[in-house]
């Protein structure tokens, strides 16, 4: 069920993930934010929050003031100890004060630095909710920025884009994209539309005028022009895909031709490895390379063709479905081998997939015949794993499907 859109609620949350760190923030939003702050938090120098000017940061301590507290003597105590409090201090931060309209939600927003830990993240958090904050949702605070009018839709989806990010070049589109390339680049062709929409309804509303043939035109070279620049839209969006999810590649190929050896290879030359993921089982391993600037994720199948027990047939099975998955396939082949009959199920098995072919192991004696390999693929790029050969063209190749 749609949840129901209330900017009148305060929303806090942690910010930052959950697990041990030196800092970990809490983030208060809405009309409530300042005096919110004003109940938890006492400043060394006991002015409160809401005196604050915008853009401030302020050292002090999260207190329950609800919780029994004595006043000690600020000589006895070390500047770490809140000298007001004894009870109830919860944690020794930084606190940041944001006045609306200019904090990330348009909101009044308060930003808590505390120790990055589980409890005390927790504990500041709950105190803030009992003095009448909302738990947020997720992404709450970015569709608050949406909502109030300081990003707008494309702009929320670089924010998750910039945050999974797997590569610098990924990075640097979504910066692009947060900074307003594609709502400007929408907003202008709006614009150019519009004003052609203008001329035609003017001919519509009065048909005696007829339009000169100039203005026709300029018309239809517009509508085509605005056409264009439509599909090119279109067509860095499917590029946006990838750069967010990374194209999905699949090692293959028989027992022994190289596959592991490949992947070895890939992983020594790039250096900028983004995260080996988990799952991996022991018929196939997974890693997320950058590649040019590509996130792809490369996943090396075990080369099982006959399998001889329920475990191969399942790592058979499993195989089968990754090269369904992939977006591309990496078929390797044995140069120093001839053409086999595993080899040619492999590439009937591959079907009508992208598909790269790898003649590996050229530093050996090549008895590979491999115009029929050539005649099948488009691709082929000689290759040999083990001694790092040829491993640029093969990434150029991947970087271009
Ligand atoms: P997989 O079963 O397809 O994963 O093959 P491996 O990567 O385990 O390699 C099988 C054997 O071939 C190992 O002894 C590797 O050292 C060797 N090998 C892999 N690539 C090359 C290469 O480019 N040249 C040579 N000479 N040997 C290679």
């Amino acid at each position: 069920m749609q949840k129901e859109i209330n900017l009148n609620d305060t929303i806090a949350a942690v910010a930052t993930p959950c697990g041990e760190s030196g800092i970990g923030i809490v983030r208060i939003s809405g009309r409530r934010a300042l005096s919110i702050a004003d109940k938890v938090f006492v400043s060394q120098d006991g002015r409160k929050p809401s005196s604050f000017k915008t853009y401030t940061t302020h050292y002090g301590w999260i207190v329950n003031r609800s919780q029994k507290s004595e006043v000690r003597s600020q000589k006895n105590l070390s500047s770490v100890f809140c000298p007001l409090y004894s009870d109830g201090v919860i944690d020794e931060v930084i606190l940041t004060v944001m006045r609306s309209p200019k904090s990330y939600t348009r909101e009044d927003t308060v930003e808590i630095n505390c120790h990055g830990g589980i409890i005390p993240l927790r504990k500041t958090l709950e105190l803030v909710l009992d003095s009448g904050a909302r738990l947020s949702r997720p992404g709450e605070f970015t569709q608050r920025a949406f909502l109030n009018g300081r990003i707008d839709l494309t702009q929320a989806e670089a924010v998750l884009d910039i945050i999974r990010a797997k590569s610098d070049y990924a990075l640097s589109v979504s910066m692009g994209q947060l900074k307003g390339l594609l709502s400007n680049k929408l907003s202008q062709l709006r614009k150019k539309v519009l004003s052609l929409l203008s001329i035609l309804e003017v001919n519509i509303e009065f048909p005696d005028q007829d339009l000169p043939a100039a203005e026709i035109n300029k018309i239809s070279c517009g509508l085509k022009q605005a056409a264009r620049d439509l599909e090119l839209i279109l067509e860095n969006a499917s590029q946006g895909r990838v750069l967010r999810e990374g194209i999905k590649a699949v090692i293959c190929g028989k027992p022994n031709v190289g596959k592991s050896s490949l992947l070895n290879a890939l992983l020594k030359c790039e250096r900028s490895i983004v995260t080996p993921l988990a799952g991996t089982t022991r018929d196939t391993i997974e890693e997320v390379l950058d590649i040019k600037g590509i996130p792809v994720r490369v996943v090396d199948t075990a080369g099982i063709i006959q399998p001889r027990d329920l475990i191969e047939r399942k790592a058979v099975s499993r195989s089968r479905r990754y090269i369904k998955e992939a977006d591309l396939v990496l078929l390797v082949f044995d140069g120093s081998k001839n053409l086999s009959q595993e080899d040619r199920i492999l590439m009937r098995k591959v079907g009508t997939k992208p598909t790269i072919a790898l003649v590996n192991k050229i530093d050996l004696r090549q008895k590979l015949e491999d115009a029929r390999i050539r005649k099948r693929f488009k691709g082929v790029v000689r290759i040999s794993a083990k001694k790092l050969k040829n491993i640029d063209l093969l990434e150029e190749a991947v970087a271009r499907f």
